[in-house]
């Protein structure tokens, strides 16, 4: 259960943020520089317990469901986000103080005095700011016009001004765009996945909220490809009686537990592939550390979505700020390979094969060009594809009904003879018709969930001096060390054998932590503010019995266990298969 409290003091919460500054897990970045809004840099903790996160992610998405991984730079030319439509669409709402000059989001000045103030268009939320008498929240001016503002980060390839592009804002566009070669390593097999871990980039425009609110953010992104002709997804039978909570998009924010496979039957989620994307979302955000009473799925309203999606459920976290969106669950449908397809000129669909192939009559227009060259010249290749691009059957008619053949070219309208035209009908196999994949993409903001995994971790007991006694209760896989290393004193040879403990848990991959320093009730203090679910004391019966003490953090319990048998231990302890009341 979390420790966690809603309408908890203030104090609390100043205290965990700078209990997690001092010990290493994120802080300002140039902060000596007097730092820069909405950038920050993950510290030795907080790097630790990212780099687990992805590893559970990836565990997840691609050894679990057997996407594939792909890793492209975060910077990418104009055509790319001009024909997503970022440029076009991907922005907030911004209003300026017409006094001090800081810019705000429109729809956060709103929150709390309307529902859902994103949905809302600009004039709605110039009329709803003057309505509710908003002021700037800096130095209580006047507001000026809402504005779009794009929220991307505009540079340029090369030398000059010659090639504009930007910083992705989302990891998905690459994936879409090596979309034929992804599906030809795939052997053309449909459906797939594909999952991308990386930086995203978004010029919020007023960043308040720590990580929360980022301008550069981790995100793991998955596109999942499929035909939307087939019915059903056969692996969401793992997943339909799973009960989640969700507010459905239909305005009046009400929540429902609802087993998927009925959300899907109602026709609340759009498919099978959403809602098991769904549930897979939810038992990962568990896995992870967020208590699974604290999340729910939340329906964006047709007025919110994102310029590509069809349906999208966000899974929000209760946290101190509220429910938060922690991972996007869209039905981007075909939009994004359409546009590319456009925009390219590339082909990117793929063959729906027919069970058995069909016979098909087809009928080709031929041309003798022969016979046109001598008549019509330089103009007798345009002539030629004037006649190609009519409808066969037409021409057929044409041909049939002794009428004249005409078309149209750049000088003007021309008679093409018709002895230089036939057309031919011939019988086809044909094995499939061409499709455009849908998808569907499961969206993790990672810094939101490290955030909301620490505050739900965090627990306050007795006090200790000059205030409580803090725990990182973090699932021993996401803990950024796994193990403390003690000898009892510096001395009688206590360090050395500690020391070949470390060693050895080090040279096996384990995150150690190696102290010497302070009393052990001390040691312990600064292994549980960051988390570290187990601590091995070395101690004078240890040269005697070759045992150590190992201590648990949630229990506090303590045990005797032989120094050969710690590596295997601790594996196990930290993987689950073990349970520590058991040894
Ligand atoms: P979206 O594509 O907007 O659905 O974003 C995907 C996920 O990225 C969201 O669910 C958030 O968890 C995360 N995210 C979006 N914007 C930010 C931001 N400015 N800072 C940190 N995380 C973000």
């Amino acid at each position: 259960m979390s420790s966690f409290r809603l309408g908890e003091d203030e104090g609390r919460s100043a205290r965990l943020q700078a209990m997690l500054k001092r010990r290493g897990f994120f802080f300002p970045s140039y902060d000596i520089y007097g730092g820069v809004a909405g950038l920050y840099d993950l510290g030795p903790m907080g790097s630790l317990m990212m780099d687990n996160m992805i590893s559970i992610w990836k565990r997840r998405f691609v050894s679990g469901e057997g996407f594939l991984l792909l890793d492209s730079p975060s910077l990418a030319p104009e055509a790319v986000f001009a024909n997503s439509g970022h440029l076009e669409k991907f922005s907030d709402h911004m209003t300026r103080c017409t006094v001090c000059g800081e810019p705000f989001r429109a729809d956060q000045l709103l929150e709390g005095a309307l529902d859902n103030p994103d949905a809302l268009k600009e004039e709605e939320l110039e009329k709803a700011l003057r309505e509710n008498l908003v002021r700037c929240p800096v130095c209580g001016g006047e507001l000026g016009p809402v504005e779009e503002f794009n929220l991307m980060f505009k540079t340029f390839i090369g030398p000059g001004t010659g090639r504009p592009a930007y910083l992705r804002p989302e990891t998905a566009q690459s994936i879409f765009l090596d979309f034929s070669l992804l599906f030809r390593f795939n052997r053309e097999r449909m459906p797939f996945g594909v999952a991308q871990v990386g930086k995203g980039f978004r010029n919020e425009i007023s960043p308040r909220q720590g990580l929360l609110r980022q301008r550069e953010f981790h995100m793991a992104e998955g596109e999942f490809f499929f035909d939307p002709l087939t019915s059903g997804y056969p692996p969401f039978s793992k997943k339909a009686d799973m009960e989640v909570p969700l507010v459905p998009g239909d305005g009046r924010g009400k929540q429902v537990r609802m087993r998927l496979f009925d959300a899907v039957s109602s026709g609340l989620i759009c498919s099978e592939v959403l809602a098991y994307f769904m549930g897979i979302t939810f038992d990962l955000a568990v896995e992870l550390g967020i208590p699974d009473s604290f999340m729910r799925f939340r329906q964006h309203l047709e007025t919110e979505m994102a310029h590509y999606a069809r349906d999208c459920w966000d899974l929000e976290v209760l946290t101190v700020n509220g429910w938060v969106e922690m991972v996007g669950i869209a039905d981007r449908s075909a939009y994004d390979l359409e546009r590319h397809m456009e925009g390219s000129g590339q082909d990117l669909s793929v063959l729906r094969r027919y069970r058995e192939p069909l016979m098909k009559e087809q009928i080709n227009i031929e041309v003798n060009m022969k016979e046109l060259g001598p008549l019509f010249r330089g103009a007798a290749g345009e002539v030629s594809d004037a006649v190609s691009e009519m409808d066969p059957s037409d021409v057929e008619d044409i041909l049939g009904s002794g009428k004249s053949l005409k078309v149209r070219i750049s000088s003007g309208e021309v008679e093409v003879p018709r002895s230089a035209v036939s057309v031919r009908r011939s019988v086809v196999k044909v094995s499939g018709e061409r499709f455009i994949p849908h998808v569907v993409e499961p969206s993790f903001g990672l810094d939101r969930l490290m955030v909301a995994i620490l505050e739900h971790a965090y627990s306050e007991e007795e006090e200790v001096g000059e205030g409580p006694y803090a725990v990182l209760r973090l699932k021993p896989e996401i803990a950024p060390v796994k193990c403390g290393i003690f000898p009892l004193m510096n001395r009688d040879g206590l360090p050395e054998i500690a020391g070949n403990i470390d060693m050895s848990l080090r040279g096996k991959g384990l995150m150690t932590h190696y102290d010497a320093s302070g009393s052990i009730g001390r040691r312990y203090a600064r292994m549980d503010e960051i988390g570290t679910p187990f601590c091995i004391t070395v101690d004078y019966d240890t040269p005697k019995d070759g045992t150590v003490t190992v201590r648990d953090r949630d229990t506090r319990l303590q045990k005797r266990v032989a120094i050969d048998v710690i590596p295997e231990t601790l594996s196990g302890l930290i993987s689950g298969s073990l349970y520590f009341p058991d040894l």
